[in-house]
């Protein structure tokens, strides 16, 4: 059983150092934080530590240096942008091990926070190597699990240190699995999944888990046209996978013989060119020179009336290039309307999905935002994930 974050709030961690794996990949432009979500998910986390007066170190990474220095992607601007939220200081060392790092600790007065350099600065991250974890490991006297969107990886950071310190979960995480785990084992029926996003090549597994727990699932997004394309339909130029045919067949056949109501939509909103958002029209089916950019009316109205029906509904991808304005009303429409099913638990989850809740300004209308993208999909389709596993 994995030791939960309020359990050791029942341990005496006072001078004690707490070393937390925090998901604060966050994107930046020009030195700021331009979105600070994800850091503000772990912010109760780590508050409660302090509070208890435990000294606090936190491990993050940010992009993808592999295992070398990169200057952009140094997390000054994290701890930074930390300070406002957390309401004190948030020291920071320019390095994630050796010497800097122990004086740094060492110096640590209680309820004071200390963040460690990019954590993917050091090969031994990735390649979970096991000296790498040992070292981190020796600074602390507990670890704390709290980057759901990292789990899904065997790092140092998420596999490693848990092995050699008392680990348990953090606040954030024990709030994902706890939806999560509701979503895949016992939601409140009937249960409406929506999957969009462009390629059905990175969501067929979550699709073929989903279909065999839900009562309702929508397919919005550019998946729609593998999925037309499989059923003999026509699509235009819309992206579509033509390689994936024979499994988007499979799955289309599964849906009928387990007699869920998968709804594919009607009506799509085309352009002739992508960039030219004034040649927009609505059809039903799709002529050669179509490119499908949203779903249409028709298709929102039809979501609309099973999502006021449903008492749990999951969404994951946007329906249409909802970066464009234009192409936009598809998930906008969405988002408002699982927004205002209050009778359902709602859970939103993907990098994308959560920009298109933050445009339409309906983030805080759902019950839970996951934060782990892939970590979420991964749960989901029922694999095991190495950072939460390590934790017993
Ligand atoms: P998430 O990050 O929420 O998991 P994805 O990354 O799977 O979502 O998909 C998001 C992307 O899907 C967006 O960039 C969006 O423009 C794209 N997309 C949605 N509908 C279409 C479409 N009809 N044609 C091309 N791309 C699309
Ligand atoms: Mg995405």
């Amino acid at each position: 059983m994995r030791k939960r974050f309020a359990d050791l709030l029942q341990e005496p961690i006072a001078g004690k150092v707490v070393l937390v794996r925090v998901d604060f990949n966050v994107p930046i432009s020009n030195g700021v934080v331009t979105d600070s979500t994800r850091i503000l998910s772990s912010v109760g986390t780590i508050q409660a530590l302090l509070e208890k007066q435990a000294r606090v170190v936190l491990i993050a990474h940010l992009n993808r240096p592999k295992g070398t220095i990169v200057e952009s992607d140094r997390l000054t601007p994290v701890a930074k942008a930390l300070e406002p939220l957390i309401k004190c200081p948030v020291k920071k060392v320019d390095d994630c091990i050796g010497a800097s790092v122990q004086s740094s600790i060492n110096a640590l007065n209680n309820s004071e926070l200390l963040m460690l350099e990019n954590i993917r600065f050091h090969p031994g991250e990735e390649s979970n190597d096991a000296e790498f974890s040992k070292t981190l490991a020796s600074y602390a006297d507990f670890f704390v699990q709290d980057a759901f969107g990292a789990v899904h990886r065997s790092h140092a950071s998420t596999v490693g240190v848990a092995k050699h310190l008392p680990s348990y979960s953090g606040a954030l995480l024990d709030k994902e699995l706890t939806f999560l785990s509701e979503l895949s084992k016992s939601p409140k029926r009937p249960f409406c999944a929506i999957i969009g996003g462009s390629k059905i090549s990175t969501k067929f597994s979550v699709l073929r888990r989903l279909i065999d727990v839900v009562d309702v699932m929508v397919v919005g997004g550019a998946m729609v046209y593998t999925l037309l394309l499989a059923q003999g339909k026509s699509v235009g130029k819309s992206l579509a996978e033509t390689d994936l045919l024979d499994q988007a067949r499979e799955f289309l056949a599964h849906a009928e013989a387990k007699k869920k109501h998968l709804i594919i939509p009607s009506d799509h909103v085309v352009v002739t060119d992508i960039q030219a958002p004034q040649t927009a029209q609505v059809v039903t089916t799709l002529a050669p020179e179509h490119i499908g950019v949203d779903i249409g009316p028709a298709s929102v109205q039809i979501i609309q009336d099973v999502l006021t029906q449903s008492k749990t509904i999951f969404w994951n991808g946007p329906l249409g290039i909802f970066e464009v304005d234009a192409y936009a009303k598809g998930t906008m429409a969405i988002a408002n309307a699982i927004a205002n099913c209050p009778q359902a638990t709602t859970v939103v989850g993907g990098g994308d999905s959560i920009s298109a809740i933050n445009v339409a300004g309906v983030a805080d209308k759902m019950d839970h935002v996951s934060t782990g993208g892939g970590a979420s999909l991964e749960f989901l389709e029922g694999k095991q994930l190495p950072g939460i596993e390590v934790l017993g």
